[in-house]
């Protein structure tokens, strides 16, 4: 399998490290909002590259951490704690955040047929490990303490900049915003491994250990849970191409300087979801979720296909238009391979072509997991003169790792007049609610449920789902 290492800029073997399985990190979200459809495309590409491995036939382990502590706005040591704008923007504990983002990415994952990785593990449920690297890493002398926070010293480290290729002058005081001058660091490039008081005096979250009373700094969580649940040799790590610098710069570092060993061997990243300003981001304010295009009738599902027709690696633009030709061209998927399935009779599967179409969808995998020609293999299959017993049997296999319900989703489009019908029947119900006319509005969602029409009252309204 040939995987695209942003470590060496190549497409490169993929060899694992032991042959008993291969160890996955990748990183998950902060949870401090709803994850957008850009962070979700990140996980659908993680999610291609985890099946493609069990497809191939490696056992694979992969590990996801949740950010609920320590993640600043610039992702680097500089602005506001994200889970405590949060906290004061919903009035709510970190905590509290924390947990209903965390259900929210739950369903959001699940909804995009994404596998959820073996181990899930809260920043704030392995302070003991980053205070023992921490600790270990002071010993060893790539740590100091400085005006009550730890950093990592960034010039006892002399790849650091072997991830990213940027030089140590990018870095210097004014020619980059997010970096400021801070004389607590002896390097201005230095990282906090760990905050005690001097920063947000009043923080939330803070534990009392034997590196003092504070909390972690946001890099040195995925170090730690990754070493933690996948030990000292990890074979592969993800993330979006924002995550390159600081995050994944400064994650080899600590690791490295902690094991005193070569950490990952391969390093994937994804491209961004932009949208018509750029890459979308919750910092701009404005931005789509799954929710959003369930309420305009999208099924998830088409979104994995929007995104699984583009590369990775390729920068993707979402819009409406093409959201649209997606789910179109998603439902006539499913509904061409609907018509073989009741069109099939006792015919034996042509174990030729069955090779021959499992063979060739593996090579589109083993090329750094190119989904679009994946799904381009389809097509073919489905012109392809054999039997329809021959094409279900290898499109039950491709979705193993498509993951796009190709064989038991049964898309029910729905036309603009029932569409009507239903926007109007939730309209009046809404109104009857208001008049406290609770008979009427069970009336009107029994009258829908009937018609198989299921409607669901959401924080953002009332959303409804078709079924047969
Ligand atoms: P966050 O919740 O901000 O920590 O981000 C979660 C994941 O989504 C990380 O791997 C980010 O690198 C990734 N990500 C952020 N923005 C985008 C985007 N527009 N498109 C794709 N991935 C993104
Ligand atoms: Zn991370």
């Amino acid at each position: 399998m040939k995987l695209y290492n942003t470590l060496t800029r190549k497409l490169e073997t993929f060899i694992p490290h032991d042959n008993k399985e291969v160890r996955i990190y990748t990183c998950g979200p902060t949870v401090y909002h709803f994850q957008h459809i850009g962070n979700m495309r990140t996980y659908i590409s993680e999610d291609i590259l985890e099946k493609s491995l069990r497809f191939l036939g490696y056992n694979v382990k992969r590990c996801m951490n949740i950010t609920d502590v320590g993640h600043l706005t610039s992702d680097g040591d500089t602005g506001e704690d994200k889970m405590e704008i949060a906290a004061k923007r919903e009035n709510k504990s970190v905590l509290e955040i924390a947990k209903m983002y965390t259900e929210i990415f739950f369903k959001d994952m699940g909804k995009l047929n994404i596998k959820m990785p073996e181990i899930v593990s809260n920043a704030t449920d392995n302070i003991d490990e980053y205070v023992k690297i921490i600790k270990e890493l002071l010993k060893k002398g790539y740590a100091y303490e400085s005006g009550n926070n730890i950093y990592f010293d960034v010039s006892k480290f002399p790849s650091y900049y072997d991830l990213s290729r940027k030089k140590a002058d990018d870095l210097q005081v004014g020619s980059r915003e997010d970096v400021q001058f801070d004389s607590k660091k002896r390097n201005q490039a230095d990282f906090v491994l760990w905050f005690n008081t001097s920063k947000f005096e009043n923080h939330a979250l803070k534990w009392d250990t034997e590196i003092g009373n504070g909390y972690p700094g946001w890099h040195i969580e995925c170090s730690g849970i990754s070493i933690k649940y996948l030990g000292e040799y990890l074979d592969i790590h993800c993330g979006a191409v924002d995550a390159i610098f600081p995050h994944h710069t400064n994650e080899i570092a600590q690791s490295e300087a902690y094991l005193g060993h070569k950490w990952c061997n391969y390093w994937i990243h994804m491209a961004h979801l932009n949208d018509t300003t750029g890459k979308m981001s919750k910092s701009k304010g404005e931005f789509l979720t799954v929710e959003n295009l369930e309420k305009r009738n999208y099924s998830p599902l088409a979104y994995r296909f929007y995104c699984l027709q583009s590369h990775y690696r390729n920068t993707l633009s979402f819009d409406f238009d093409k959201m649209n030709d997606a789910n179109d061209n998603y439902n006539k998927l499913i509904n061409k391979i609907h018509s073989l399935k009741e069109n099939t009779n006792n015919e034996q599967i042509n174990k030729q072509i069955y090779d021959s179409y499992i063979n060739k969808f593996k090579e589109c995998l083993c090329n750094d997991l190119n989904t679009s020609s994946a799904i381009t293999l389809i097509y073919d299959l489905l012109k392809e003169n054999t039997n329809n017993n021959t094409k279900i049997a290898i499109i039950e296999q491709y979705d193993k790792v498509l993951s796009l319900n190709l064989l038991n989703k049964q898309i029910i489009t729905i036309d603009k007049e029932l569409e009507t019908y239903i926007n109007e029947m939730i309209e009046k119900r809404n109104i009857a609610k208001k008049n406290k006319d609770f008979l009427l509005a069970d009336q009107i969602r029994n009258e829908l449920k009937e018609k198989g029409i299921i409607i669901k009252d959401t924080r953002e309204g009332t959303t409804y789902e078709l079924i047969k």
